[in-house]
C-alpha cells in the first residue's frame, strides 16, 4: 500500500467510526450570540467564561500596543523578543495568582509540553489523573519518562502508587478544574500528598483561571492551597482572559529550569508584544470585575435548578462546564443535531475524548449569557432530551 492509499484508508475509518470533524465558519466577533455557517445560533460551547474576548477595553489596548510595539516579536524570549510588555505581563500574573514567579509560552498545550519535559529530568516518573488534559499527557510523553496514570480525583490511590514506585523523583499533574468534567480536583489532599512524598505538583488551571478563586485566581486560591516551592500552576490567557497564550508560575527554581529547558519555551517566537498588552487589560478586568462571577454562579444556579426540576442528570460541577451525560456517541449527536435545528450551538463530546458510554452534551457559560438564555436552552433540552 502506497502512502496516498494508508492516508485514504484511515480518513475512511474515521468516517466509519461516526468521529470525523468538520469546522463550522463563523462570522463576528466571539460572543454568545453568532451566525455559524449561516445559522444565526445561540452558544453553550465558548471558554470565554468571563466574556472578554470582544471586551472594548481589551480590543484597544491590543490596538494600542500594535501602535507602539508593531505586529510581531521578532524573536524567541531569550534571544530579543522579551519587551518590556512582556515582562509588565508576567510580573502582574505572578502578583494576580500570589506566585514568586510567571513565565509565558505561547499556548498552553506548549506550557504543559515545556513544564513537563523541563521539570522530569533523569530518575524522574510522573503521575497524572487519568482525566487530564491531552497536552498533558502529551508531555509526558514527550518527557520519555515513565506515565502511571491514577483515578480521576482520588488521592488514595495516588498515594498508594507513589508510595509503590521507588523512582527517587516524583511529578504529579492534575487539571486544576477538569476541562469534560467541570470538577474541581481535590487540590488541598493532593498537595499534601505530594509533600508528604516529595513530589512536585503541577495544576493545570485552564478551566480555573479568571473563573474561581479570590478575584478569579485559580483553582489553587480557590482551594486554600498555599504557594509552594514544588507547586506550578500553568494558566491559560485563550479562555477567561479572552485573549491567547499561557503563562507557568511558580517558585523561583521551578520557572527558572522551565526557562532553561523548556524546548517549546527556548525554540519558539515570542508572542506579539501587543497581545501582552491586550493581555494586560484582560488581567485588570477579570481582577477587578467581579460581578462576572457573580453573574456566571447566578446562571450556573438557575441551570441547575432548571435541570433538575425536568428530571436531567447533570454531574456534580459548580464550575460554567456543565456536562449532561446521555451515554452512547449515537444519543449526544442526534440531541446535539436536534438543538442545532432549534437555534442552539451545544457540542457532542463523544469517546476517545471521554470514557466509553458517558459521551455528552458538553454545556458551557459565558458571563454573556443572560438569564433568558438559560430558559431557552432548559426549554429546548426538555423537548431534546428524552
Ligand atoms: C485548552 C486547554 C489547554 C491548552 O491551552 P491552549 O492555550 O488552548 O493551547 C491546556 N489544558 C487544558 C485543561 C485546556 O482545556
Amino acid at each position: 500500500m502506497s502512502l496516498l492509499e494508508a492516508l485514504h484508508a484511515r480518513l475512511a475509518r474515521r468516517h466509519a467510526d461516526g468521529l470525523h470533524r468538520q469546522r463550522r465558519i463563523a462570522e463576528g466577533p466571539a460572543g454568545v450570540e453568532r451566525v455559524i455557517d449561516g445559522e444565526a445560533l445561540l452558544t453553550f460551547c465558548s471558554n470565554d467564561y468571563l466574556g472578554l474576548a470582544d471586551h472594548p477595553a481589551v480590543a484597544r489596548a491590543f490596538h494600542l500596543g500594535i501602535e507602539r510595539w508593531g505586529a510581531g516579536s521578532g524573536a524567541a524570549h531569550l534571544i530579543d523578543g522579551h519587551t518590556r510588555a512582556h515582562h509588565a505581563l508576567e510580573e502582574e500574573l505572578a502578583d494576580w495568582t500570589g506566585q514568586p514567579r510567571a513565565l509565558l509560552f505561547s499556548t498552553g498545550y506548549m506550557a504543559n509540553i515545556g513544564v513537563l519535559t523541563a521539570l522530569a529530568g533523569e530518575a524522574c516518573i510522573l503521575f497524572e489523573d487519568r482525566l487530564n488534559h491531552a497536552s498533558l499527557l502529551d508531555g509526558a510523553l514527550l518527557s520519555r519518562r515513565r506515565l502511571v496514570r491514577y483515578d480521576h480525583a482520588d488521592p488514595d490511590d495516588l498515594a498508594r502508587r507513589l508510595t509503590q514506585s521507588t523512582q527517587p523523583l516524583r511529578l504529579v499533574a492534575t487539571d486544576g478544574v477538569f476541562s469534560m468534567d467541570g470538577d474541581i480536583a481535590p487540590l488541598p489532599t493532593l498537595a499534601q500528598i505530594c509533600q508528604t512524598h516529595g513530589a512536585g505538583l503541577i495544576v493545570d488551571d485552564a478551566h480555573a483561571l479568571g473563573v474561581i478563586g479570590r478575584e478569579g485566581a485559580g483553582s489553587l486560591a480557590a482551594c486554600g492551597v498555599a504557594s509552594d516551592p514544588l507547586i506550578a500552576q500553568v494558566g491559560t490567557l485563550g479562555k477567561a482572559l479572552g485573549t491567547f497564550g499561557a503563562f507557568v508560575a511558580g517558585h523561583e527554581t521551578l520557572i527558572e529550569t522551565v526557562l532553561q529547558f523548556a524546548r517549546s519555551y527556548l525554540f519558539t517566537t515570542a508572542p506579539p508584544a501587543a497581545l501582552a498588552e491586550a493581555t494586560r487589560a484582560a488581567v485588570r478586568l477579570a481582577r477587578a470585575e467581579g460581578w462576572r462571577r457573580d453573574h456566571l454562579a447566578n446562571l450556573i444556579t438557575r441551570f441547575r435548578r432548571g435541570a433538575e426540576s425536568l428530571g436531567l442528570e447533570l454531574l456534580p460541577s459548580t464550575t460554567p462546564i456543565q456536562p449532561l451525560v446521555l451515554g452512547s456517541a449515537e444519543r449526544a449527536v442526534q440531541c446535539a443535531d436536534q438543538l442545532r435545528r432549534a437555534g442552539l450551538l451545544v457540542p457532542a463530546v463523544r469517546p476517545p475524548t471521554v470514557p466509553d458510554g458517558s459521551a455528552r452534551l458538553r454545556i458551557t457559560f459565558s458571563a454573556r449569557h443572560s438569564e433568558a438564555h438559560v430558559d431557552r436552552l432548559l426549554e429546548a433540552l426538555a423537548e431534546v432530551v428524552p
